[in-house]
């Protein structure tokens, strides 16, 4: 692709754990485009960035001129027109993140003015219950949904069910937090994978998100067992956790949701 101008400036950087990192960025001179949340933008920076010292060496060698351009999933509300957010890992032998990882406020990322994706609620009766469901940093799209959507009207619940190996990742773990004790249809399921990580013992569910749906954990919150009936849920973030979700769910009878042939399974996989 040939280079973009660095049309946007990061303008603030804040560290959600050592290696999750949230951005927002402001465009420069250009108006942010409509979106809906839960879509994606897309960030680049030249081969010619330096990447962070903390991580690994590039696997192949990059161009200094190749200009490196990834998906993100908008954490912000549209409703926030003078700024996007993202909240992203470092993925330490990665291409682009280590060489985001080392910007500091005021330098200069490309930001594609075209939103795309479908992972939306777009498609979802406004009755229908929802279940977000995410590892990692695949939270994101749900920050948008919920920051644009609460206070949520009419009986409709929402459970987040967040994934991820110790509760340090716990990004928007207080926003989350807070939600839940404002909003009574709202619940949080933060899951730790690597409990002997700790610094002190975790006291809140262990296992992988797939276990919090085995263990019917939202019946006894909800009062009721969610069905293809009354629920839509949506899957973010890793492949394997979105494979082995979606097995479970097919096997009660919720399909795979698209424009052509409607269902309730909304899928994101980030790689
Ligand atoms: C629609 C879409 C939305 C996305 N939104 C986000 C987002 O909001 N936040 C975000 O951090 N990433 C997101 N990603 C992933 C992102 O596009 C990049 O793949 C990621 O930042 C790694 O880029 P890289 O060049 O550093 O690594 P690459 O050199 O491209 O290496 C890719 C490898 O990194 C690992 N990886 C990729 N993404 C992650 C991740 N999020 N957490 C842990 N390991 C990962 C996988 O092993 C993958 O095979 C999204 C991807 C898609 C397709």
């Amino acid at each position: 692709m040939a280079k973009p101008e660095l049309n946007a400036i990061l303008i603030q950087r804040v560290l959600l754990g050592p290696e999750l990192f949230v951005w927002r960025v402001a465009p420069d001179g250009w108006e942010l485009p409509p979106f809906e949340p839960g879509q994606f933008a897309v960030m680049g920076l030249p081969g010619s960035a330096p990447r962070y010292p903390g991580s690994a060496p590039d696997k192949k060698p990059v161009e200094p001129d190749k200009f490196i351009q990834r998906a993100y999933s908008i954490a912000s509300s549209p409703k926030r027109r003078d700024e996007m957010e993202f909240y992203i890992a470092l993925v330490r032998d990665g291409v682009l993140t280590p060489r985001m990882f080392g910007l500091k406020t005021g330098d200069r990322v490309w930001l594609s003015p075209k939103i795309s994706g479908q992972f939306t609620l777009t498609d979802v009766p406004s009755q229908a219950n929802l279940i977000l469901v995410c590892t990692g940093t695949g939270l994101a799209p749900y920050i948008s949904m919920l920051e644009t959507y609460l206070p949520w009207d009419g009986k409709r619940r929402i459970a987040v069910f967040h994934g991820i190996r110790e509760s340090q990742d716990l990004g928007y773990r207080l926003e989350l937090e807070t939600m839940q004790r404002l909003s009574p249809n709202f619940s949080y399921f933060p899951i730790v994978s690597r409990p002997h990580l700790e610094k002190v013992p975790w006291k809140g569910e262990l296992g992988h998100v797939q276990d919090l749906w085995k263990r019917r954990a939202l019946d006894k919150t909800w009062g009721f067992h969610p069905t293809k009936d009354n629920t839509h849920v949506f899957l973010c973030g890793a492949p394997g956790m979105i494979q082995d979700f979606q097995k479970l769910l097919e096997a009660e009878g919720f399909k795979e949701h698209t424009r052509k042939e409607p269902g309730q399974i909304h899928i994101e996989k980030y790689w």
